[in-house]
């Protein structure tokens, strides 16, 4: 399947290698790479290659493909982490707090106590404590 481009679009220019990524695993259809504002530690996304923006315009095989993607990544997740839980999210338009319109979810490792809610602010993370935990998921993988 093609998979259309938005040349300004962030997650379109790093399915591109056009910006880094620390990236944990690409197929056919999907990337998953590390959130560099991650709300917790090991904070990742699985995303579509192509520039769908929302769950309403992506093919369903595909978003089939990014689901298996991000259940991929949360096993690795539980394995190496062993977070006290795992939220899979996916936002749809500004006003479900969706700042990147291109299609993806984030695997969010929940700690005790971390209150996370729907709509956080981004706090850049610690590029290196970032660049480790991507080592340590690849090889959970
Ligand atoms: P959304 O708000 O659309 O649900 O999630 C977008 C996510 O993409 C945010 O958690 C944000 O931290 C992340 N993000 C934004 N720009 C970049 C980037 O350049 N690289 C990476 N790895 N993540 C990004
Ligand atoms: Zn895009």
């Amino acid at each position: 399947m093609t998979h259309p481009i938005d040349a300004a679009c962030i997650f379109c220019k790093i399915v591109a290698g056009q910006i880094p990524c620390f990236k944990l695993l690409e197929d056919d259809n999907t990337i998953a790479f590390m959130d560099i504002n991650p709300v917790n530690p090991g904070h990742a996304l699985s995303v579509a290659k192509g520039h769908w923006p929302t769950i309403d315009l992506i093919p369903p095989p595909i978003l089939a493909d990014v689901a298996k993607t991000a259940q991929r990544v949360a096993k690795a997740v539980s394995k190496e982490l062993k977070p006290v839980g795992v939220n899979l999210l996916q936002a749809n338009g500004e006003g479900a707090g969706q700042s990147v319109p291109h299609l993806h979810f984030h695997i969010l490792p929940r700690v005790a106590g971390d209150r996370a809610s729907l709509n956080w602010a981004y706090k850049p993370g610690d590029m290196a404590a970032i660049k480790a935990l991507c080592e340590r998921l690849k090889a959970a993988l």
